[in-house]
């Protein structure tokens, strides 16, 4: 690949191990693992050994994990089905203000449909207060759905706390782990949840490959009816070779983890001490332990962050300006609106997300042409000159 790839929360490389271990279900072993002949068996085995790759890597049983075609379809059947499930217990919905639209928008969804839907706010950091969950939780309440890291500002919330508290309530708890799931362990007993939603190509799996943790006793009203795949909860012809994608990319998540994640983390700091100290007026969103290892966002005060990621796209660096606000016309991104950033400030958003592929060499380069290139745009910038000559 050419340039330097620093948009990993956009989405990840597939790993050749990964490719390869997929390629042979495409055409050599087509069956369908709902057939009884031999075809159609070792497309079960490999849909079943997939099963148990991605349930060890969250530390669930294997038929605790039900395989969707993405993360966004994992969070809607989460939302939905299971406010469905229980609807006769109540009608009532807590999330917090900073959910991915995989979340936020089935529940504005059901908001229209005669529930009701308490947000939490979130602190400066990016971080649920536990309290503020247990708080909005009412009788009627049957779902809170708290995501378990932010893919913009990177934030990990205090989901087993959350866990402890809506056990005790008897509430169901959903956690978006799209944005963690791969990158960071996870352990579903360990936090609490009835389910857990996560994506493959955020951990260099292929793409069109996502799974729903359900813990077992578990009811969900299914998104896709039809056949009595993945024990009748969505039907649909599975997608053997994205699941034995999704399954190998699992594997090799965990087994890398603890060296990964030291790595990332690594050259995240590295990364973040160099715009730091290179250029004045940045803000360093997000939580400063709390966040997932090779996650940055900076907001660059003075600039536009569109500007900015041209200039760095000339530099060979590509980046992500996250939900950007750079014009009035669009909102500002619902998520540094919840963490307070003034409005002006957040024009200036950037994202930089790193990966396994990223190299210390690579950090350097962005440390050398960033603050060059800030420097450029606010040289174009009458607002920030009037503040240098305040200074
Ligand atoms: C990427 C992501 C999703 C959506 O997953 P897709 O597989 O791309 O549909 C949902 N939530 C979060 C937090 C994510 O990062």
């Amino acid at each position: 690949m050419n340039g330097i790839y620093l948009d990993n929360m956009a989405t990840t490389q597939c790993r050749p191990e990964i490719f390869d271990a997929m390629l042979p279900w495409f055409m050599e072993h087509f069956g369908n693992p709902l057939s009884l002949h031999k075809l159609g068996q070792e497309a079960l085995v490999a849909v079943e050994n997939a099963r148990s790759q991605v349930a060890a890597l969250v530390n669930s049983a294997p038929d605790e994990i039900i395989f969707t075609g993405t993360g966004t379809e994992s969070c809607n059947f989460a939302v939905k089905g299971l406010a469905q499930a229980y609807a006769k217990k109540g009608r009532h919905l807590v999330i917090s203000a900073i959910e991915h639209h995989a979340v936020f928008n089935p529940v504005k969804y059901l908001e229209k449909n005669g529930y009701e839907v308490t947000e939490v706010p979130v602190d400066a950091s990016g971080l649920v207060d536990p309290e503020d969950v247990a708080g909005a939780i009412r009788p009627d309440t049957v779902l809170v759905s708290v995501m378990l890291a932010n893919n913009e500002i990177g934030t990990i919330q205090p989901v087993a706390e959350i866990g402890a508290i809506t056990r005790q309530r008897g509430v169901l708890l959903h956690a978006d782990g799209c944005a963690a799931v791969g990158n960071i362990p996870v352990d579903v007993a360990a936090l609490g949840v009835d389910a857990l939603s996560l994506s493959g190509h955020k951990f260099n799996g292929p793409k069109g490959a996502g799974a729903l943790y359900l813990k077992k006793g578990t009811r969900i009203t299914p998104l896709i009816h039809g056949g009595v795949q993945e024990q009748g909860r969505r039907a649909g012809a599975d997608n053997v070779p994205a699941i034995v994608g999704l399954g190998k990319a699992a594997e090799l998540a965990a087994a890398g983890m603890s060296e990964r994640v030291s790595r990332i983390t690594a050259m995240r700091n590295r990364l973040v001490r160099g715009i730091l100290d290179n250029i004045d007026e940045v803000y360093y969103n997000g939580h400063a332990e709390a966040r997932l290892p090779g996650h940055v966002n900076v907001a660059v005060n003075f600039v536009e962050g569109e500007a900015l990621l041209l200039l760095l796209m000339h530099e060979g660096i590509m980046a992500s300006s996250g939900s950007t606000c750079t014009s009035k016309a669009l909102k500002a991104s619902h998520v540094l609106s919840a963490i307070g950033l003034p409005e002006q400030v957040c024009q200036g958003s950037l994202q930089l997300t790193l990966g396994a592929g990223n190299t210390i060499a690579e950090m350097d380069k962005v440390i050398e042409a960033l603050p060059r290139v800030v420097s450029r745009l606010r040289a174009m910038s009458p607002l920030y000159k009037k503040s240098a000559a305040k200074a």
